[in-house]
C-alpha cells in the first residue's frame, strides 16, 4: 500500500498527468482574459490538494452528523467569520458547491415552485441560474426578465419598475455575468418594496471588487446576497450566501443542507477560508483598485481604435466588446485572440441573437491578468494587440499580425510569470 500513498501521479496515470501538466503550461503561456476566471494563490492550491478532502461531514460546525470533524469545524468557522468580517454582515453560509447552488438555496428559502421571479435578461448579461428555461430555475419558477436600454446599454430601471408592477414577482434578482456597470441597488430595493417582493443580489462577478472597497456593497439593500469565491474574489470554485438580516438564518441553513446539498467539500471550504483571509489583507484593496483601473484602460484603448464597447465603458472588471462595427462574430474573434495566446469568450450583447454562433460580442475581464501583475501600461499594450487582431480579422488578414501579436503576448507572460 505504501506506493498508493506516495507515488506521484506522473508515475501512476500518464494520461491525466500529462493533461495536468499541459494545462499548467497553457496557463503560464497565455494571457487569461475570461472574466469569470482568476489565478489562485499557492496557499489556496495547498488546501485543494489536501488530505482534508477525505473527510465526510454533513451539518454545520459544532453540529455534525459524523465524528472526527473538529479540524474541519475550525476551518469552516474561520471561513464564516472571515466572510462576515469582509462583507460586514451577520450571516454567511460557505457550503454551496457553486454559485448556481447558492442561488438554488436562495430560491428554496424565499419562493415556492410556480412563483414569479424577475431577473436580468440573458442577452443583457444575466445568468442561467436566474430563470433560464433550460435551467431548473426556469423550469420550476415563472421567470420574467428586465433588460437594458438599447442606446445606453444601461439597465432600464423605469421599465423594470413597470414590469414589477405589472407582474408582481415574489423575487427580484440583480446581477449577471456580462453586465459591466454598477447596479443601482437602492433603486431596486425600492422597486422590490413597492411590489412586496424579496430582493436577491448575485454578486458572483464583482464580489472581489466589493471586498476590495472599489464597488458599492449590496448587503444593506438586499435580503440575500450570493457570490462565487471563484471570480474576482480569487479563490476556489464554490459559492457563498450572505445576509445582514439574521431572520433568514434558520431557513437558509436548512436550504443549503439538506435542501439542495449533502456533505460539504471540506478541502474547498479550507480554500475558501484562505481566499477570504487574503481578501481581508490591505494588499487586496490595491488588487481590486488595479483590476478596475486596468479594465478602464483596456476599454479606452479598444474604443480609441474604433472597437465598440457595450455601455461605452466599464465600472467593473468586465469589458464587453460589440463587434458589429467590424462585421465579426464573437466566435471568430475568440479564435483570433486564441491564436495569439489570449484567452477570452464569445458572449451575447444586449438584443443579440439567441444562437451562440451568431453572437456578436466578446467578453473580456481583467481579474486574472491583474493577479499576474499587469498594470495600466501592459493593459494599454494588450488593448493594442487585441485591436490589431480584431481589425486584421475584420479585413481577412489575420495571418499578417498573428506572429507579432503572439510574440508580444509571450513577452508579457515571461515578464509576469505564474507558479514558476
Ligand atoms: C458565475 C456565476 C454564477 C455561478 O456559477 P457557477 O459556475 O455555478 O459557480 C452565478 N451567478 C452569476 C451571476 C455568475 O456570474
Amino acid at each position: 500500500m505504501s506506493t498508493f500513498f506516495h507515488t506521484p501521479i506522473e508515475q501512476t496515470d500518464s494520461l491525466i498527468a500529462n493533461a495536468l501538466s499541459d494545462e499548467k503550461s497553457r496557463q503560464q503561456n497565455q494571457i487569461e482574459l475570461i472574466a469569470s476566471e482568476n489565478i489562485v494563490s499557492r496557499a489556496v492550491l495547498d488546501c485543494l490538494g489536501h488530505e482534508m478532502t477525505n473527510k465526510t461531514l454533513e451539518g454545520y460546525p459544532g453540529s455534525r452528523f459524523h465524528g472526527g470533524g473538529r479540524f474541519v469545524d475550525v476551518v469552516e468557522q474561520a471561513a464564516i467569520d472571515r466572510a462576515k468580517e469582509l462583507f460586514s454582515c451577520d450571516y454567511a453560509n460557505v457550503q454551496p458547491h457553486s454559485g448556481s447552488q447558492a442561488n438554488q438555496a436562495v430560491f428554496f428559502t424565499l419562493v415556492n415552485p410556480g412563483d414569479r421571479v424577475l431577473s436580468l435578461d440573458l442577452a443583457a448579461g444575466g445568468h442561467l441560474s436566474h430563470g433560464l428555461g433550460a435551467n431548473l430555475s426556469g423550469r420550476w419558477f415563472e421567470a420574467h426578465h428586465y433588460g437594458v436600454d438599447r442606446e445606453t446599454g444601461l439597465i432600464d430601471y423605469d421599465r423594470m419598475e413597470a414590469l414589477a408592477k405589472e407582474l408582481k414577482p415574489k423575487l427580484l434578482i440583480a446581477g449577471g455575468s456580462a453586465y459591466p456597470r454598477e447596479i443601482d441597488f437602492e433603486r431596486m430595493r425600492a422597486i422590490a418594496d413597492k411590489v412586496d417582493a424579496f430582493f436577491h443580489v448575485d454578486m458572483a462577478h464583482f464580489a472581489g471588487l466589493v471586498a476590495g472597497g472599489v464597488h458599492p456593497s449590496p448587503l444593506s439593500c438586499a435580503d440575500l446576497v450570493t457570490c462565487t469565491t471563484t471570480k474576482t474574489l480569487r479563490g476556489p470554485r464554490g459559492g457563498v450566501i450572505l445576509s445582514k438580516n439574521k431572520d433568514y438564518e434558520r431557513k437558509l441553513q436548512a436550504a443549503v443542507f439538506p435542501g439542495v446539498q449533502g456533505s460539504i467539500h471540506t478541502q474547498v471550504i479550507a480554500a475558501k477560508a484562505v481566499c477570504l483571509g487574503e481578501a481581508l489583507n490591505a494588499s487586496f484593496k490595491d488588487y481590486a483598485r488595479q483590476v478596475k483601473a486596468n479594465a478602464q484602460v483596456l476599454a479606452k484603448t479598444l474604443m480609441s481604435k474604433g472597437i465598440g464597447i457595450v455601455s461605452g465603458g466599464t465600472d467593473t472588471h468586465i469589458v464587453l466588446l460589440d463587434l458589429r462595427g467590424q462585421n465579426l462574430k464573437g466566435s471568430q474573434v475568440e479564435k483570433a485572440l486564441d491564436a495569439a495566446d489570449i484567452t477570452s469568450n464569445k458572449n451575447p450583447i444586449p438584443f443579440d441573437s439567441p444562437r451562440p454562433p451568431e453572437w456578436v460580442g466578446l467578453r473580456l475581464g481583467t481579474g486574472a491578468a491583474t493577479t499576474r501583475g499587469l498594470k495600466e501600461k501592459e493593459f494599454a499594450e494588450l488593448g493594442d494587440i487585441i485591436a490589431d487582431l480584431i481589425l486584421a480579422e475584420g479585413e481577412g488578414k489575420l495571418s499578417s499580425v498573428v506572429e507579432s501579436a503572439k510574440s508580444k503576448t509571450s513577452k508579457l507572460c515571461k515578464e509576469f510569470p505564474i507558479y514558476s
